[in-house]
């Protein structure tokens, strides 16, 4: 491994590459900027017509986007300052002017994309022909041409929704975000956040872990009518706006679409998921004898214990970039150079600091701009993996930096493809270096939990939304919906674990089904593509390079079905998705062994 010489520190990031300053001058040009890039567009309102010429059409795009640049800068830097310190009342009253601005802003050039949706196929295809890069994002917004509404509706719900479903989103985050919880350490009483009382289900002790998810329940319990309720509206409000307006054939049809993915696909990935999930159930059964538990049987609680008593080691910051430098070195080390530039900017907070945000994640802005990385760094080897994790998102978006800004972004499903393969090539690379076998056990053992929570869990989130919108259409009470989601438990874990009563209240703590409805099939779908492609470079070797360095290099500027058919990869076999499963199998043998 190479040495670093302390290079690296856990150090706050900079948000100067999106604006130099939060207020000032540097607010107010960027404003002008955007201002002017909405008038240009307004301007040309005249121009639009079947018959335009590409010049002219160019024109537009080109303002459209500069009007998306400006617009990226202003709405991203709130979200990124708020997340460094979310007790900043400054950071959130400008995130809250900015969220207005836009919006009117937005609602000014709605125009442009209405009268390209409505446009016929063949002035539409002329057209598409001088669109360069922005070619899938215009063939994209086409699609949802028959679930559009008039001009003036879909300002009126742009502008409603901020203080309407938006704003009833945002309460949830602030009342579950205000939760203190209460555990008892080694005689000691902690009051803690939910990310640092979650750390205690991966706990060596049995009993902490089982009381570290009771005092999610009990606390989250106190609140769940409320919960339940603001659940309930974002259903309603998600059927009376995309069934009964706009059309769409199922709730989650919506989210499919966005993904570009059809639903047939989606249904085959969730149904291999269900079927396959007697993999995990022998694991769980292996696990429970490895833990030697005096129930002989999983509970649920114990889902993520690990195999060793003692406290593992701590990684310092300066190793732990050290090796996700060096495992992206060995695969490419162009790889490896797009990495150092995240490090280089300053875009990386990997800082211990009260009141920042819990987890980690990566947020690719604007083209060709090194991504910012968030991370709550404190030294567990797993958080080793989160860094090779977000580094990887960081990655897809810098190979992606030559596609417009429309188009850079990848779509859902295939937004984890590098974040997990890059985990899977630090894991290799420890599972290489390390002869201790209890080491080796405890890094597989980690990879198997982590594609559980992100493959059969989250897809089972999904298969609960896909039911409770349905549920809460017939008017089912919280209580229904709370023993729906006990009995799908039930299914997904068979015989293997047992799940307690208080687990069904587990939907009401899960963000992602308030916030994006039906998001989580996308990590379901990344991990165990991502999987097989890693299957594929065990394979392969060098000859594989090239193929996924390709899938990233696209961004967002290709269909997911065009991306991965070009790499070979049909996702609407069933087969393809069970391969991923295969690896995973694989890995319990070797564990088992
Ligand atoms: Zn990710």
């Amino acid at each position: 491994m190479s040495s670093t010489n302390g290079q690296y520190s856990q150090t706050r990031w900079s948000l100067n590459a999106l604006l130099s300053s939060p207020e000032g001058l540097a607010v107010d040009q960027a404003i002008a900027e955007l201002e002017t890039a909405t008038t240009a567009i307004e301007a040309m309102r005249p121009t639009l017509s079947p018959e335009m010429s590409g010049e002219d059409f160019v024109k537009v795009l080109k303002a459209v986007e500069s009007f998306a640049e400006m617009a990226h800068r202003l709405g991203s830097y709130g979200p990124l300052w708020f997340s460094e310190d979310t007790q900043n009342q400054a950071a959130l009253a400008f995130m809250g002017r900015m969220e207005q601005l836009l919006t009117e802003a937005q609602n000014r050039t709605l125009f442009f994309s209405l009268w390209w949706k409505g446009l016929a196929n063949e002035a539409a295809e002329r057209l598409l022909a001088y669109a360069g890069d922005m070619r899938y994002k215009l063939e994209q917004d086409r699609l949802f041409k028959d679930h559009t509404l008039a001009e003036s509706e879909e300002k009126v719900i742009n502008l409603k929704d901020i203080n309407g479903i938006s704003a009833m989103v945002t309460l949830y985050d602030m009342i579950t975000s205000k939760f203190v919880f209460e555990l008892e350490v080694e005689g000691e009483k902690k009051e803690l956040t939910r990310d640092q009382l979650m750390t205690y289900v991966r706990d060596p002790s049995p009993e902490l872990r089982a009381a570290a998810y009771q005092e999610q329940f009990r606390v989250y319990g106190r609140e769940a009518t409320v919960l339940a309720q603001i659940y309930t509206h974002r259903v309603r409000d998600w059927a009376t706006e995309n069934l009964n307006l706009r059309h769409f054939a199922s709730p989650i049809a919506v989210r499919n679409l966005a993904n570009d993915v059809p639903d047939a696909v989606v249904d085959t990935l969730l149904d291999v998921c269900a079927e396959q999930a007697p993999i995990f159930h022998r694991y769980f059964k292996l696990k429970a004898g490895w833990l030697g538990l005096p129930s002989a049987k999983l509970r649920r609680y114990d889902l993520y214990a690990p195999l060793t008593q003692e406290s593992s080691k701590k990684i310092a910051y300066d190793d732990a970039v050290a090796m996700v430098l060096d495992s992206f070195n060995e695969f490419s080390p162009a790889v490896a150079k797009e990495a150092q530039r995240v490090f280089d900017d300053g875009h990386i907070d990997a800082e211990i600091r009260p009141g920042k945000r819990g987890g980690a994640f990566c947020a690719g802005i604007l083209p060709g701009v090194s991504p910012w990385v968030l991370l709550n760094y404190t030294g567990e080897p797993r958080q080793v993996a989160t860094l090779a994790h977000e580094m990887g998102h960081a990655i897809h978006a810098l190979l992606a930096a030559n596609h417009s800004i429309l188009t850079f972004h990848s779509a859902l499903p295939l937004a984890e493809t590098a974040s997990v393969f890059s985990e899977m090539l630090l894991t290799d690379r420890l599972l290489a270096e390390e002869s201790d076998p209890n080491v080796r056990r405890d890094l597989l053992v980690d990879a198997i939990d982590d594609a559980y929570a992100t493959i059969l869990r989250q897809a089972y989130f999904v298969l609960f939304e896909r039911d409770a919108h349905r549920l809460v259409a017939e008017g089912k009470t919280m209580d229904e919906l709370n023993q729906h989601y006990l009995n799908q438990l039930n299914q997904q874990f068979g015989e293997a674990v047992e799940v307690s009563e208080d687990f069904q209240r587990e939907w009401i703590c899960i963000p992602h089904i308030y916030h994006t409805p039906f998001y989580c099939y996308a990590y379901s779908f990344g991990q165990l593509l991502a999987l097989s492609l890693y299957q594929q470079y065990k394979e392969d070797g060098e000859s594989f390079k090239p193929k996924l360095l390709k899938i990233l290099a696209y961004g967002g500027a290709a269909s997911p079905h065009h991306i991965l058919s070009e790499a070979g990869i049909d996702m609407a076999d069933p087969n393809f998705w069970r391969s991923g499963f295969k690896v995973i199998e694989g890995m319990i043998d070797e564990l088992n062994e």
